[in-house]
């Protein structure tokens, strides 16, 4: 790949890109990069790259004539080289926001052009004329677009071939699946008094990645709701995990299972509502009151099958064969990432075959229990409920309840 660099400031941009990583693959012509000083190319005495902006306000806006001439030198050597024309990119603080995905794309091009602004910007005859796109590297203005080309440069050479010691490097970083990558962690194994989590001394690879896994989807739901959203969609669950030898998912019948499972309803709403109900709320949700609402419910046509583990409870779900509702599906605190809410989901629409779309209500804030449903085939399907402070006493911030649809895609 080559890489042009059309600026005010040439020195800038090739330290840069001569330092460190991209340095030493620069020095292996890994890639080729040039810098390009803007003055050069001016036909004024004073050598001059700016002027006023027509109609008047702050600023000085950088001509279009010497940008296009070394635009057009830039591609006269490409094409001497046998190369591709230049796909051209202006860093504007107005651009599309760049992200990972357009690195990728960017990457892919034999010889990329990137145009830094200064002062107020540039002439937009210019950008017209000869910009493939306009590029932001943020909602934030920059005093000059060489931190952002260079931003642009980083993130499109390390995915050249050979720049990173192994593609598995990029491969497995924030963004590249979609996701915000794990935490990571170095020598001492502890620091301060603070051990890194067991799992990564286990030396079994398998353990590992599912711990990584697990951390980088509960990192992105918390941390980026938003690319967690688009990844769920993304990201349908097709296999579902093996049961164990070890699990078993029974109908309640006994006062013992009913116990348990009560005791799991009570836990899970109040995990579910930590952030939405008062105190007084959350003391509501009492084992004996959630038993209650379980028989209740029983009476009206729900059947409630308790997950052990080694015959300890450790999840349930609840089914409405009247309605199609699946409902209650909950996991210990110290179970969950294991897949047992997955086999549950599959156990409890199995259990409702007569219904071709069973459905299910979460609450708004229930991100993790949301990104499960997307990915095993509901989708949302109107509000069920709004929660209000003040009207729902229970409640201390507003939510809603969402009904979610099964609808595979066929
Ligand atoms: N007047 C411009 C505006 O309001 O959009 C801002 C010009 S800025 C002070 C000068 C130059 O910095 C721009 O021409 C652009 O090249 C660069 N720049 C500033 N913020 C940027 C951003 N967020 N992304 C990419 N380039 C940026």
């Amino acid at each position: 790949m080559r890489i042009d660099i059309v600026t005010l400031f040439p020195e800038l941009c090739d330290g840069f890109l001569s330092t460190s990583i991209l340095g030493r693959a620069r020095a292996k012509n890994l890639f080729e990069a040039h810098c390009h000083q803007i003055r050069d190319y001016t036909k004024n005495k004073q050598r001059q790259t700016d002027d006023y902006p027509y109609g008047g306000g702050c600023g000085m806006v950088l001509y279009a004539q010497p940008i296009a001439d070394c635009l057009r030198a830039v591609a006269d050597q490409c094409a001497q080289q046998g190369r591709a024309k230049p796909h051209v990119v202006f860093l504007t603080a107005a651009g599309q926001p760049y992200n990972e995905e357009t690195a990728r794309r960017l990457s892919s091009y034999e010889s990329l052009a990137l145009v830094c602004g200064h002062y107020e910007g540039i002439d937009q005859r210019v950008i017209d004329t000869f910009g493939d796109e306009e590029i932001s590297i943020g909602d934030y203005v920059l005093t000059g677009g060489e931190l952002a080309s260079l931003v642009v440069a980083d993130s499109v050479l390390r995915l050249q071939p050979g720049v990173l010691a192994e593609e598995k490097g990029y491969q497995d970083e924030s963004y590249w699946d979609g996701l915000l990558e794990y935490p990571q962690f170095t020598r001492p194994e502890v620091w301060e008094g603070q051990a890194i989590p067991p799992v990564l001394l286990t030396g079994d690879h398998n353990k590992i990645d599912a711990w990584r896994g697990r951390q980088s989807r509960e990192r992105t739901r918390q941390r980026r709701p938003d690319l967690y959203d688009q990844w769920c969609a993304t990201h349908p669950i097709t296999q579902i995990p093996r049961w164990k030898r070890t699990e078993r998912a029974q109908l309640i019948k006994t006062d013992a299972q009913l116990d348990a499972a009560a005791k799991l309803f009570a836990e899970g709403c109040r995990t579910v509502c930590r952030d939405v109900c008062t105190e007084a709320g959350l003391a509501e949700y009492t084992p004996e009151a959630m038993r209650q609402r379980l028989e209740e419910e029983r009476k009206a046509g729900w059947a409630f099958y308790l997950h052990t583990t080694s015959d300890t409870p450790d999840g349930m779900v609840g089914v409405c064969h009247k309605t199609g509702e699946i409902g209650h599906l909950f996991v210990t605190q110290s179970a969950r990432g294991s897949g047992i809410g997955t086999k549950l989901l599959d156990f409890a629409r199995k259990k409702l075959a007569e219904h071709a779309r069973p459905w299910l209500a979460v609450l708004d804030v229930n991100t993790a229990a949301i990104g499960l449903y997307r990915r095993m085939g509901y989708l949302p399907d109107g509000v069920r409920n709004m929660y209000q402070p003040g009207v729902d006493v229970a409640f201390c911030k507003p939510c809603k309840e969402f009904v979610m649809r099964y609808q595979p895609q066929d």
